[in-house]
């Protein structure tokens, strides 16, 4: 046995040179194995080792016949599933990659969008104002539903706001792992985001998001607002302190005159901004024209 040998750099040309056994850098078979046994995962021919079957001619290594036919029908049948498991049940074919693949209550399956919204009923805000807790909402399955954010996957959970209790609506994984764990900067940004967490009756009425969401406005609106001189360029906020309730923010311009400053906002002008926040959303719903940002914190 013994452990392989160690090549150092210089002798790598050595190392490419094929011996007459068809083994590089002289190697044994026997150390040829064991040195190829350190990279399974790459050093194997269609994921299998098969180093019994392998033969040299003096000129190439060769496989027997019958193992690379097995190989090939090995590659056309994993190519009939992989298109069998992009097909959705009218027909049409998904993209590559799983796409179209949804997981529903009895595991995955594919299905196109149009599909996938014909299997499931559109939610009608018919829990709105129910508490997540409550017997009506644990007699609905959210899976009988399509996503009420994205409207392509069938809902896979009730979500709901943790702070005041109450149904927001069904959520595919996807986007309830989004709302729940991503950051909120970015969710905020999804079309619809806004209005989907506002289905919570207590965030709702008094205006406001869950404390979560807080900070990702505040940066948000000084990136919109926050100039340094006359430079016209959006900075880049984030928020470097959270104390006795003032964020502090550190503003970046990454222009030629880059400058870097700090910006306090205090939790009442946090709670102007969220709410200026929840006014535009919801009048961006009814068609009202925005009631403008807030006036700048500070
Ligand atoms: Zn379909
Ligand atoms: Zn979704
Ligand atoms: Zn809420
Ligand atoms: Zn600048």
């Amino acid at each position: 046995m013994g452990s392989p040998r160690r090549y150092p750099y210089e002798e790598w040309g050595d190392w490419r040179a094929i011996g007459g056994n068809g083994l590089p850098g002289g190697l044994t078979w026997e150390e040829f194995v064991a040195y190829s046994s350190q990279a399974r995962h790459l050093q194997n021919i269609a994921g299998t080792r098969p180093l019994q079957l392998l033969a040299w001619n003096g000129e190439t290594w060769l496989l027997p016949r019958a193992y690379t036919e097995f190989l090939d029908r090995w590659e056309q049948r994993e190519g009939e599933l992989v298109d069998q498991a992009r097909l959705c049940r009218c027909g049409a074919q998904g993209p590559y990659l799983g796409g179209w693949r949804r997981n529903t209550r009895t595991g995955y399956v594919t299905m196109c969008p149009p599909c996938a919204g014909e299997s499931s009923q559109l939610y009608t805000g018919h829990l709105r104002g129910v508490l997540y807790d409550a017997h009506r909402r644990r007699g609905t399955r959210a899976d009988d539903y399509l996503c009420r954010l994205c409207k392509q996957s069938p809902a896979a959970a009730w979500d709901h706001c943790h702070e005041h209790g109450y149904v927001r609506g069904p959520l595919c994984g996807s986007c309830n792992t989004r709302e729940g764990t991503g950051l909120p900067y970015y969710f905020l940004r999804l079309e619809g985001a806004a209005l989907h967490l506002l289905e919570c009756r207590g965030c709702l009425e008094q205006r406001t998001l869950p404390r979560r969401f807080h900070t990702a406005v505040v940066r948000a609106h000084l990136e919109q607002t926050e100039r340094h001189g006359r430079c016209p360029r959006e900075p880049y906020a984030r928020e470097v302190e959270h104390a006795h309730g003032v964020r502090r923010f550190e503003l970046e311009c990454s222009g030629w005159h880059a400058s870097r400053w700090t910006k306090d906002v205090t939790a009442p002008e946090t709670a102007a901004l969220v709410q200026a926040f929840v006014d535009a959303a919801l009048a961006a719903r009814e068609g009202r024209p925005s009631p403008g940002p807030a006036t700048a914190a500070g």
